[in-house]
C-alpha cells in the first residue's frame, strides 16, 4: 500500500484511521512512535508558496498555538518534489527572525544612520520626492516629436514578497506615474 508522507503524517495524527490501516495488516507502532518525537506532532499543516522566485515551490506550513513552527518543502507537489533552495529552505525566518525590520527606516543623504520613522513620515517623503522628480523630469514628448508620457528618472525595485494583487496594484501605479523602469530581486 502506498501512501505519500504528508497523508502518511495525517494518517497518525488521526486516530480512526491508525486504526483502519492496523485492520488492514500494516503495523504503525514503529512510525507512530517516531512520529510523536516530532516537533510537527500536534500542528496544523498548510500548503503554501515560498514567494521569494517565480518557481513558486510548495510549502507545508505548520502552525501550532498561533505560531508557525516549521516550513518544510512540500513532497508531493510534482515540480519540486519536497526540495527548497536554501532561501526556501530559511523561509520560517521571515516569520520568526529577531532581525526582522518591521518600521520603515530613513537613512538621509551624506548619513550613515538609519533612523526609525512611522509610516506617515515615510509615505509623505516618497511622495514629495516622487512628485518632484516628476516635475522635473517627466517627458511629455520624444525627439519626434511623438507623445510618450514618462518618467525615465525614477526606477522602482519591487519585491518578490509581493502577491500577483500587490504587484498587479504596483504596477499600475508605476506606470500611471509614467515610470517606465521597473524590477525586482527575485531575478536570481
Ligand atoms: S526561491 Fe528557491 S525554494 Fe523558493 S520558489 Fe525559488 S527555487 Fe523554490
Amino acid at each position: 500500500m502506498s501512501v505519500s508522507r504528508r497523508g502518511f503524517i495525517k494518517l497518525l495524527g488521526a486516530g480512526t484511521a491508525c486504526l483502519g490501516l492496523s485492520k488492514l495488516g500494516i503495523d504503525l507502532g514503529p512510525a507512530q512512535a517516531y512520529a510523536a518525537g516530532l516537533k510537527i506532532e500536534g500542528s496544523k499543516e498548510s500548503i503554501s508558496i515560498c514567494p521569494f522566485c517565480s518557481c513558486g515551490c510548495n510549502t507545508l506550513v505548520h502552525v501550532k498555538d498561533g505560531k508557525i513552527i516549521n516550513i518544510e518543502g512540500d513532497p508531493d507537489y510534482p515540480i519540486s518534489a519536497g526540495g527548497l533552495c536554501a532561501k526556501g529552505a530559511a523561509l520560517r525566518s521571515l516569520h520568526v527572525s529577531p532581525n526582522r525590520i518591521t518600521k520603515p527606516k530613513y537613512r538621509a543623504p551624506g548619513s550613515a544612520k538609519w533612523v526609525e520613522k512611522d509610516w506617515d513620515w515615510m509615505l509623505d517623503k516618497i511622495a514629495r520626492k516622487v512628485k518632484d522628480q516628476r516635475d522635473k523630469d517627466f517627458v511629455l514628448k520624444n525627439e519626434a516629436g511623438l507623445e510618450v508620457n514618462r518618467l525615465e528618472s525614477v526606477f522602482s525595485l519591487g519585491s518578490s514578497q509581493m502577491s500577483n494583487e500587490e504587484c498587479s496594484v504596483a504596477h499600475q501605479s508605476l506606470r500611471s506615474l509614467g515610470i517606465v523602469h521597473m524590477d525586482h530581486q527575485a531575478r536570481v
